[in-house]
């Protein structure tokens, strides 16, 4: 006998683009209400809108995640429409390039407000919730790079290195209330992002020699992360927590 189940509502920042844009995507199909949450509005309407238009439910939220009183808001906006927040996609970020002796105090001010401290103001947010539900389910996105050699993004690699060490603290804090917390790590993901990288020449050698020398020798596309986070997300996932999974094309370290 098939048992109808209510909509899970999910929020998912930096999703009016990219890997953020791809996982409310999935996480819809997947029969979700999502929050799609973003500094861009005009993104995040375009995003939600297409959802809804595909037959899925989706709220477009816009909000920079390093003001806490602006999330708090969206989060009450997205329940107050569609219900307590169960899911939570931690993916918002910024990068930039800077060798490391030229990173100003007000660069590393905004890296850690929106790539650090962003995650703690949304997951604070929504934290009552999945509390009062006993389940739920966090996923981080980190980046590959954070766990590689690599220089000038010095600032960026310390905030997703901190997102690893985030992923494992919260981890072991909210598993007794049914709450699982992992983390994705993208390799290199054709994104505005990515694309933004590589069309600027910001790379230190030759991108295509990056992910060519990969087993799987292409760029990764946001739909691949997406669906990482979705297995996270699922019931099946219920005994899976403080992990870190690659979606890099086989590329180690
Ligand atoms: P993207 O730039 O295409 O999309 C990011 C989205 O986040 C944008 O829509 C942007 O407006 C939004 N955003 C940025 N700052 C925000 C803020 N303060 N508040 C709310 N929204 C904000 O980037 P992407 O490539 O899709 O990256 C998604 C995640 O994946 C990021 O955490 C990024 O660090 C990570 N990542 C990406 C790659 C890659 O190769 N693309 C590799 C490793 C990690």
């Amino acid at each position: 006998m098939r048992v109808h189940q209510p909509r899970k509502v999910a929020l998912v920042t930096g999703a009016g683009s990219g890997i953020g844009e791809a996982t409310a995507r999935r996480l819809a199909s997947d029969g979700m209400a999502v929050g799609v949450l973003d500094l861009n509005a005009d993104a995040a309407e375009s995003v939600a809108r297409h959802i809804n238009e595909d037959g899925g439910l989706a709220v477009a939220l816009a909000a920079d995640i390093s003001d806490k009183p602006a999330i708090e808001d969206a989060v009450a906006g997205l329940r107050g429409k569609v219900g307590p927040v169960v899911v939570l996609v931690n993916n918002a970020a910024m990068e930039s390039f800077c060798p490391f002796e030229q990173i100003t105090e007000d660069q590393l001010d905004r890296m850690f407000d929106v790539n650090l401290k962003g995650i703690f103001y949304t997951t604070q947010a929504v934290l009552p919730d999945m509390e009062a539900a006993g389940w739920g389910r966090i996923v981080n996105i980190s980046a590959y790079g954070a766990q590689l050699v690599e220089g000038y993004m010095g600032h960026y690699y310390a905030s997703k290195g901190g997102v690893i060490s985030l992923t494992r603290s919260m981890a072991a804090e909210f598993g007794p209330r049914g709450i699982t917390v992992n983390s994705v790590s993208p390799g290199f993901i054709d994104t505005p992002m990515a694309r933004r990288a590589i069309e600027g020449g910001d790379l230190p050698i030759d991108p295509a020699r990056i992910y060519g020398s990969y087993p799987i020798p292409r760029l990764g596309k946001p739909e691949e992360v997406a669906a990482a986070c979705a297995f996270f997300i699922s019931e099946e996932a219920a005994y899976v927590t403080a992990q870190l999974l690659g979606v890099n094309g086989g590329a180690v370290g």
